[in-house]
């Protein structure tokens, strides 16, 4: 039996990221950059005016008031985007929206409201300091600068910076492609005719949806009878993806033969008792150069083995740096016993209460129930050397449901 720890660095030792795609920046969200993207010029390009108003020298406007205003001789009328082509001389103001560039001669601008226009004159109705609403070139970002490193995620933000750079198409890491394939002869795809000894494998299901919320592509390659040809079929159909998942048919049982086969023709797969519940079976190795991951069949198993190990690494292909959820402490306000020896992960409800976070179990714990997975917003890790925590104390708790953070509705609302 080895430890969770123990299964986590074997696993994140073996894998390694991808390489590197050219996509288009629009499908780049939450993708990993794969280069620094430097500035090609400044932005903004020239100096210009961040409002509505005149541009003009400041020393022209000494003293002005309402009463006493300065007065002005409008040269040039500069719409955003418009080339200035007039300096602006002493007792002189061009006529400027927000954006335009500014004309020579000018070292301020003032906002139209604290003026007034006179035929081809501008009465300025109060004082300007120097360079007053100008937005400096470069004053976002200089030329040759580097404004998103290699190994960010690209957000919105982002996106809108590399349009700002000009950067139609970025470098990011390959998406995982991720082969799904559940075995076992009680199972039965989505939309056959239902029997009562058949069970649907939601696995399939629960899988690939787990691998796109990481943002990898799933491949579904259904499902392999317990015999040794559909499962090396299915097996070889499984090996133009960049990952295998395969669950079920790793544990003890006369028709688990999904180790025997795994153990053939020199593949490199090891079979794991991990100490830890749910989920102690666990394979991993590689298969023609693909690692493999055999995940147990239970549902509840498969989901929360998928989020110790696979999440990880299907981050860590995808060249992410933070592979792990967030924990957080919170108040269990049921006791909790366990045996000794395994890391136990109990589906759990996070909620806020009178200010702090506290934690409930969502119901029956049982491997095969997976709707403690639905009702789940986090797990409870309670450490393998403890066997009993009382209500009423912390507990660390992996938020497994980003969402839990949003709240319906704002307390100033
Ligand atoms: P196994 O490890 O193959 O013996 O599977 C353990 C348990 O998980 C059995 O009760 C299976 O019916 C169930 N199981 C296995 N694969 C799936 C699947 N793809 N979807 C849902 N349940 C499954
Ligand atoms: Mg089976």
């Amino acid at each position: 039996m080895i430890t969770v720890d123990e299964a986590l660095k074997r696993i994140l030792n073996a894998i390694s990221p991808l390489g590197l795609e050219r996509v288009g920046i629009l499908d780049a969200l939450g993708r990993v950059l794969g280069e620094d993207v430097a500035a090609p010029r400044n932005i903004p390009p020239k100096d210009n005016s961040a409002m509505d108003g005149y541009a003009l020298r400041w020393k022209d406007t000494f003293g002005a008031s309402p009463k006493h205003p300065a007065i002005l001789k409008v040269i040039e009328d500069l719409p955003a985007g418009a080339i200035p082509k007039k300096k602006v001389g002493p007792g002189q103001a061009t006529r400027i929206m927000t954006g335009a560039p500014l004309p020579a001669g000018a070292d301020a601008v003032l906002r139209v409201e604290d003026t007034e226009k006179d035929g081809n004159n501008v009465r300025i109705l109060v004082p300007v300091q120097e360079a007053q609403d100008i937005r400096r070139a470069g004053e976002d970002v200089r030329e040759g600068e580097t404004v998103i490193h290699r190994g960010e995620v690209i957000r919105p933000a982002e996106i809108g910076m590399l349009a700002s750079l000009g950067r139609s198409f970025v470098s990011v890491y390959q998406r995982p492609l991720v082969a799904i394939l559940a075995t076992g002869d009680e199972l039965a795809e989505i939309d056959e005719p239902v029997t009562p000894w058949k069970i649907i494998s939601s696995n399939s299901y629960s899988s690939a949806a787990q691998v796109s919320a990481c943002g990898a592509v799933p491949l579904m390659i259904g499902i392999a009878r317990d015999t040794r040809e559909d499962l090396m079929a299915k097996f070889r159909m499984a090996l133009r993806a960049d990952v295998i998942l395969s669950s079920g048919g790793v544990s003890m049982g006369d028709y688990d033969l999904v180790k025997d086969i795994l153990r053939n023709e020199g593949n490199r797969i090891e079979f794991w008792q991990v100490a830890m519940r749910p989920g102690k079976p666990l394979a991993f190795g590689e298969m023609g150069g693909v690692p493999l991951f055999g995940l147990p069949g239970n549902p509840v198993s498969s989901m929360v083995s998928f989020e110790q190990f696979v999440r990880p690494s299907l981050l860590k292909m995808a060249g992410h740096r933070r592979l792990f959820r967030k924990t957080v402490q919170a108040v269990t306000l049921e006791d909790i016993k366990k045996g000794k020896g395994v890391r136990t992960f109990l589906r759990s409800r996070l909620e806020r209460e009178d200010g702090r976070i506290v934690v409930r179990m969502t119901g029956e714990q049982g491997s095969g129930i997976l709707k403690s997975m639905v009702q789940a917003n986090g797990l409870v890790i309670i450490p393998e050397d403890i066997t009993l925590v009382k209500a009423g104390r912390e507990v660390t708790v992996q938020v497994i449901d980003d969402g839990w953070w949003a709240t319906e509705r704002p307390e100033y609302l």
